[in-house]
């Protein structure tokens, strides 16, 4: 017996994509309207983080909390069905995260984890001022993602 229903199924497998998911969106627009400007999804970057911040060099990582295996967190609870096989992938999306982390700090990045179930405005403005009041670095690219604007809700 699958732990999952249906609904909540689909859910958690859309979130294989990994991008676009509703987490992140909502991330995305909260952070958009503080005036902050990011890039998504760069792939020069360790892990293509979902938001990065060229400028202040800070990545950001909206993590679902059962793919990315949030501790002791409910919505990260391994299915019934095929536990080791769901331990195994999580802890494999562990250590990438973690590899990605530690690759981004090696080239002077800062990381920030967001995750799912933690996500609430009161912690989106914290993590908006976090991100402002971090230095702005000399030269750093102030490119925008153009395609931002589209994606506003
Ligand atoms: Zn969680």
């Amino acid at each position: 017996m699958d732990i999952f229903d249906r609904q909540k199924r689909s859910e958690v497998m859309s979130r294989v994509r990994g991008k676009d998911t509703k987490p992140e969106l909502r991330v995305r627009s909260y952070l958009h309207t503080t005036g902050l400007r990011y890039v998504l999804h760069d792939k020069r970057l360790p892990g293509s983080p979902d938001l990065s911040f060229p400028s202040r060099k800070v990545a950001v990582f909206v993590h679902g909390c059962f793919w990315h295996g949030h501790e002791g967190c409910k919505k990260a609870t391994i299915p019934a069905t095929r536990p080791e096989f769901w331990r195994a992938k999580i802890e494999g999306n562990k250590e990438r995260d973690q590899r990605d982390r530690e690759a981004l700090e090696a080239l002077g990045w800062q990381v920030r984890i967001v995750w799912q179930c933690l996500i609430t405005d009161a912690a989106l403005s914290d993590l908006a001022s976090e991100i402002t009041d971090l230095p702005q670095k000399e030269g750093a690219s102030r490119r925008r993602h153009s395609i931002i604007s589209k994606n506003r809700p």
